[in-house]
């Protein structure tokens, strides 16, 4: 894939014309209250490439709530430090078919997660990371900061605080992870650092840079994050489980790597190429960007930018 006219700059500010939402629609996650009062209106596109530049159009300097894509680079930092493979023996790597946050496959399949980026695949590694220290979010944010080389991404406590006290469900995913012996701390601790974790706000240029290790076969920003290997394989969930139960229709519409949050952002890789972050607010009723997730599939169009 190489790039094609009209130049980037451009493109994305034609994106942003073209989808930026005139009328709300779309829905709002109903466990994170603050979410509830981002603007419906608010569209942001950065693209981050493998040559350095970084190019962007909209609100892509707005910091917004990274949510589930901070999945991934929980994920990376998990298999980075894991050269036993260890981590694979609690989680699958098959696309679950059901909501980010369903209970159902987690008693049928004995505690084991189908995925890394449905909510009880994300517990576990958290939990994973807390092995080597307690403040796994705390951690999370010193990588995204190092990889963005920007001091803006910080832990929005007030959300965190407000999604906390709304965490029934996934207390009750990592109280079932803990009754199938599949949680080393307790259910609360693994819970508050993956709210944290989720509650980091950061721009679409910043999350573009900190995913740009994923489009250069694992080198970031200060040297190797991921063995070739290892990226090659995160890239592969994202295509099959990185929007949940609508994976496969991302994957017929965009054609890339992607991983979406209930905050309304998705980070999109493309190999050797760039790596892409929109945002927008509202979501569909899988809990993906329905703004982000239009303009991706037009830009892929527009650029010839896709795996396949
Ligand atoms: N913190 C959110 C939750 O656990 C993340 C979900 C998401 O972004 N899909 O419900």
């Amino acid at each position: 894939t190489t790039l094609q006219a009209p130049p980037l700059g451009p493109l994305l500010d034609d994106i942003v014309l073209r989808h930026r939402p005139e009328r709300e629609s779309g829905s709002i996650p109903g466990n994170i209250p603050l979410l509830a009062d981002v603007p419906f209106n608010r569209f942001g596109i950065a693209v981050a490439t493998t040559s350095g530049e970084v190019f962007s159009a909209g609100d892509a300097t707005t910091p917004f709530s990274i949510q589930s894509i901070s999945k991934v680079f929980t994920l990376a930092m998990a298999l980075r430090g894991d050269s036993t493979g260890s981590l694979w023996s609690r989680v699958l790597r098959e696309p679950s078919g059901t909501p980010f946050n369903s209970l159902v496959q987690l008693e049928v399949e004995h505690g084991i997660p189908r995925n890394p980026f449905i909510n009880a695949g994300a517990l576990v590694v958290t939990d994973h990371l807390m092995d080597k220290a307690p403040d796994a979010a705390a951690r999370l944010l010193r990588f995204l900061t190092a990889q963005a080389a920007s001091s803006g991404p910080a832990i929005d406590e007030a959300a965190a605080a407000g999604e906390l006290a709304n965490s029934s469900r996934n207390l009750a995913l990592a109280h079932f992870l803990k009754n199938f012996g599949n949680l080393h701390h307790s259910a609360e601790a693994v819970v508050e650092n993956y709210v944290r974790q989720c509650s980091i706000m950061m721009t679409c240029a910043d999350l573009a840079k900190a995913g740009l290790f994923l489009a250069r076969a694992g080198q970031g920003s200060l040297g190797p994050v991921l063995s070739p290997s290892d990226a090659k394989r995160v890239g592969s969930i994202m295509l099959t489980c990185g929007m949940y139960d609508a994976a496969g229709e991302f994957a017929y519409r965009v054609g890339l790597p992607g991983k979406s949050g209930v905050g309304g952002g998705i980070l999109v890789i493309v190999p050797g190429e760039c790596a892409i972050c929109v945002w927008s607010p509202r979501l569909d009723a899988k809990g993906n960007s329905l703004a982000g997730t239009a303009a991706l599939a037009d830009l892929s169009d527009l650029t010839g930018w896709s795996v396949f």
